[in-house]
């Protein structure tokens, strides 16, 4: 891997960068970007043949100052102690940089659920749930789902949890199934704060996002429903795409009817609504006004960066762009809205969720979405704010600013101690 992709040497640099700004000791910058604890396991299985098979799981606890670890579980075959860890260093920032009382973790198992029964995935996480329920707990840590994760593994875990505890703690995980504790709205909630980030961001550069063209790469979770709600605000979805290609059409798609194609097929390509079919990287760069990186990091690395055309990116997965693409973008007019803003959806919600199962009482959807909106509307400020205080080079680096901050902030109170 070269450092360009490094995910957690691109974390770093983006703490780093801020830090120095904010004339930051060495030390302190040293404490910002060094997990607490990684945790590696290996989970050994019975598949349905009876054969066994083990695997590498891992769950990084970053920073606790704000509040206990939050963050999501991935499984995919690419996960490493070193994605978890960048990971959930950026889960550190983003808690602080929406202001929820959280800190910052991560994990996941390295395999490819596609190619395992329902009953082995349910297997692999009930023995996932047992191997980190030593260090989690509603006050210590709180998973929640993440790329190829849902409600269906958060039941999971709970119960495993709960039978292992004899307890009933619906709060120890987030991202759960309604009638299991969820929230309304949490399954949205990524989705729709990427939709408030592009249309905040819209209005801040004096642009309309009725008619604006949008491309959107990984049509998953998040990807789906930002499209949906930016169709809906008037904006022409031209681009979508996912692991196995793009679609597009000028004229622009239904999102719904895309996402009901892909759900029955497994893929958005063959779409009959698509007048073309393209790569991925063909999508990144086409002529759009808002594009959407919505699958895995490093989607976008400096080489690329040189053709984007978009003028505004809002970044819905974690780490989209290398810290170089970074660099290139920042020397043209295209305005970069970060993750730990944009796609920090999910955990404002999954903390009103947990909000909810602590005092058993229940919100309305509206409810939900006017207070997710009141954090996202409020960050978004505050980024501005930064970047023009700071004379900041990204607004990247204006949210980290006002995040690394707010992390200092609660360190210092609580000092350094033993
Ligand atoms: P998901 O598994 O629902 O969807 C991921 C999508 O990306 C899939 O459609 C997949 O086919 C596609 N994809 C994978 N590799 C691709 C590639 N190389 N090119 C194009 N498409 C590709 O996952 P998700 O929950 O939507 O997460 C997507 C991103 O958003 C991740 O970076 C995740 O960390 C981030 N995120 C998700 C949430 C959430 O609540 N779901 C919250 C915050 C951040």
């Amino acid at each position: 891997m070269s450092d360009e992709s490094d995910p957690y040497q691109n974390f770093r640099s983006q703490v780093t960068d801020a830090a120095e700004l904010l004339e930051l000791e060495d030390g302190v910058i040293e404490y910002l970007t060094t997990p607490k604890r990684v945790q590696k396991s290996h989970l050994t299985i019975e598949r349905d043949d009876g054969s066994l098979e083990t695997f590498a799981a891992y769950r990084s606890q970053f920073n606790d100052d704000r509040g206990p670890f939050k963050g999501g579980i991935r499984y995919h075959p690419m996960v490493t102690a070193e994605e978890v860890t960048a990971l959930s260093g950026w889960m550190t920032f983003k808690c602080a940089a929406i202001d929820v009382p959280y800190g910052g973790g991560k994990g996941g198992i390295s395999f490819d659920p596609d190619e395992y029964s329902e009953s082995e995935v349910e297997r692999l996480t009930r023995a996932y749930a047992t191997a980190i329920r030593p260090i989690i707990g509603v006050d210590e840590d709180i998973p929640a789902p993440d790329v190829n994760t849902g409600q269906r593994e958060m039941n999971w875990i709970k119960d495993t949890y709960e039978t292992l505890e004899d307890t009933t703690e619906p709060g120890v995980v987030t991202g759960k199934a309604l009638e299991s504790g969820g929230s309304q709205g949490r399954v949205e909630a990524t989705g729709r704060s990427v939709m408030l980030a592009a249309r905040e961001a819209f209005e801040y550069r004096d642009r309309d996002l009725q008619d604006a063209t949008v491309a959107v790469q990984g049509y998953g979770n998040a990807g789906s429903v930002a499209a949906k709600l930016l169709d809906e605000f008037g904006a022409r979805i031209v681009a979508v795409s996912d692991s196995s290609g793009a679609i597009y059409n000028p004229g622009g798609f239904n999102p719904r009817d895309v996402g009901v194609f892909k759900s029955k097929t497994g893929t958005v390509s063959g779409y009959e609504g698509a007048t073309e079919e393209m790569s991925n990287d063909e999508l990144l760069t086409s002529e759009v006004d808002l594009l959407i990186p919505a699958a895995l990091e490093n989607a976008i690395d400096s080489q690329l960066a040189e053709d984007v055309s978009a003028d505004i990116i809002v970044e819905a997965a974690n780490g989209p762009l290398t810290t170089a693409a970074d660099e290139v973008l920042a020397e043209t007019d295209t305005i970069v809205i970060p993750d730990i803003l944009a796609n920090a959806g999910g955990v404002t919600v999954s903390y009103f969720e947990w909000v909810q199962n602590r005092q058993q009482f229940y919100w309305s959807e509206d409810r939900v979405n006017e207070e997710l909106e009141s954090h996202v509307v409020d960050a978004f400020a505050e980024m501005v704010d930064a970047y023009e205080t700071y004379d900041a080079d990204t607004y990247r680096e204006a949210m980290y600013l006002v995040a690394i901050k707010r992390v200092v902030r609660a360190m210092d109170e609580a000092g350094v101690w033993p």
